[in-house]
């Protein structure tokens, strides 16, 4: 009774489309979770994400869930998930991940998962990192352990984008910063992220973990970009 008020006075909207909800939906519209387009990009280790890393680092596998369009969807939800509080978004994109027996064959032999950390100031800001949900949610599904005391950033990214390409370069190995914890050596690693697009934050993630003794490296993202 109070749940059906609530609703008719405080419709919920569809992340994905903003239209309101019908009390038997949730988050989403059934017209956004049909159409909401999946990458595949567990069927072809190759894939467009894994090769945005030739000739920068050495990764073993990446693998991004949905299809980041400049509108649509998946942008709506991933807005919704990183500025608007909707945390149930990446638990949403976390119980969809697992659900998929090929996205979960390639996170066999994983030790640990490391959601990219946001800087100290933008989290207190937030209030939470929105990759925080979605690892958890794997974490859950899986059993593989979250490691949040290991991968640091130490820049606040937001004044990046002011400085000359030059001075972006120098910050580059300032960005993150990896805790020397031998419990984390001879370890496969999965950094997980919210929209992989040109690489370069997950780039530097990459570049601090691979300090830790012959650890292995895979990503996986809820979205890809193609831009
Ligand atoms: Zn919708």
């Amino acid at each position: 009774m109070l749940h059906a008020l609530l609703h008719l006075f405080f419709p919920e909207l569809c992340s994905g489309c903003k239209k309101i909800l019908s009390p038997s939906e949730a988050l989403l519209c059934l017209r956004c979770r049909h159409e909401i387009p999946f990458t595949r990009h567990e069927h072809l280790p190759q894939n467009e994400a894994f090769t945005k890393f030739y000739g920068r680092v050495e990764v073993e596998s990446v693998q991004c869930m949905l299809s980041y369009q400049k509108e649509g969807i998946v942008k709506n939800c991933i807005h919704r998930l990183k500025y608007q509080g909707k945390q149930e978004i990446g638990t949403l994109f976390g119980l969809w991940f697992c659900a998929d027996a090929k996205r979960l064959e390639q996170l066999s032999g994983i030790d640990y998962i490391i959601p990219v950390p946001l800087h100290p100031k933008k989290l207190k800001k937030r209030g939470y990192n929105q990759v925080t949900t979605f690892a958890n949610t794997i974490s859950q599904k899986t059993g593989i352990k979250v490691a949040e005391n290991i991968l640091f950033r130490n820049y606040n990214t937001s004044t990046q984008t002011k400085k000359n390409l030059f001075s972006r370069s120098q910050l580059k190995s300032e960005l993150f910063e990896a805790i020397d914890n031998p419990e984390y050596y001879d370890c496969h690693l999965l950094i997980v992220d919210d929209v992989l697009t040109t690489g370069a934050t997950l780039e530097n993630c990459i570049r601090a973990l691979h300090k830790l003794r012959n650890c292995r490296i895979s990503v996986a993202c809820m979205a890809f970009s193609q831009s």
